[in-house]
């Protein structure tokens, strides 16, 4: 098949890699596995073998005919010919004979170029899906499960773990991947939160960690006066109340600790 870089088309034709994703989603009859940018089928034909039903979203017809053709002995495979991000996944849900509480299984080797705007969506989904499985850049994949106190801990780590449990299941050499990208890759799962933490409001929430984040060699204090327009003072004192050191750096802020400053802000200034 020829492939398009514009779509991030690489594909996986390591059998080793493929046998030890199938291990870890271990698809189920009861499963419905929503997969994202199937390609020629190669998890697809996996998927079929054993769970109920796979809907793949692929958004190139050349691909689709390949996929087409090598699934063609199934008859539990929808094929979706569009762009995953443009895709209802909540309307979809309702059109599957779910039994109660069951939700989607999200699987796929995706487009890394969209893979920030991928997370976004399965992550504003979450009362839907269970549970994501995908291979994406590895680097993308070390600042994700990377907790306070890391280099890589950012506010990606905050964003996906707030909503998340993720693990980094193992690694995959670019080498397993025709063409072979720049990078290498990782394989995640994302466990979504049935319970996250409750705040008052989510953007706002995120706009602190990123302001937090702004300038990562400076003090949060810093930070978050400039950003929020609130005396070095103030911020201080809610610090000082939370017993978290005055010269604190955003990498060294727990998700925990970014939510309890977060509500601090709230209820005083916002
Ligand atoms: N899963 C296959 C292919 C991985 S390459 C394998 O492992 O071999 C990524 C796939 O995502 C390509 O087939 C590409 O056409 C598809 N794709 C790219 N952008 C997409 C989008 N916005 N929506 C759905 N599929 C997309």
């Amino acid at each position: 098949m020829r492939y398009k870089k514009f779509l991030g088309q690489h594909f996986l034709h390591d059998t080793v890699k493929i046998a030890r994703m199938i291990k870890e989603i271990n698809p189920q009859k009861k499963d419905i596995i929503l997969e994202i940018g199937p390609g020629s089928g190669v998890l697809t034909r996996e998927f079929l073998k054993k769970a109920g039903k796979v809907i793949a979203v692929e958004i190139d017809k050349d691909a689709i005919e390949k996929l087409k053709e090598k699934t063609s002995e199934y008859n539990n495979l929808k094929i979706i010919h569009g762009d995953f991000l443009e895709l209802d996944i909540k309307k979809l849900y309702e059109e599957q004979k779910f039994d109660l509480n069951q939700k989607f299984l999200v699987a796929g080797n995706i487009p890394y170029y969209i893979t920030g705007p991928i997370i976004e969506k399965i992550i504003e989904n979450r009362k839907i899906i269970d549970c994501a499985y995908l291979t994406i850049q590895k680097e993308v994949a070390e600042r994700i499960v990377a907790k306070e106190g890391s280099k890589k801990y950012g506010t990606l780590s905050v964003f996906v773990q707030f909503y998340s449990e993720p693990h980094i299941l193992f690694q995959i050499n670019r080498k397993a991947f025709f063409p072979e990208p720049k990078v290498d890759s990782a394989f995640i799962k994302l466990i979504l939160k049935q319970n996250e933490p409750q705040i008052k409001d989510h953007i706002l929430f995120f706009k602190i960690v990123k302001a937090a984040f702004s300038e990562r060699r400076k003090k949060v204090v810093n930070n978050l006066s400039k950003s929020l327009k609130i005396s070095k003072n103030d911020i201080a004192e809610i610090l000082n109340n939370l017993k978290i050191p005055l010269n604190v750096r955003a990498e060294n802020i727990s998700l925990v600790d970014f939510i309890r400053i977060f509500d601090n802000i709230y209820e005083k200034f916002l």
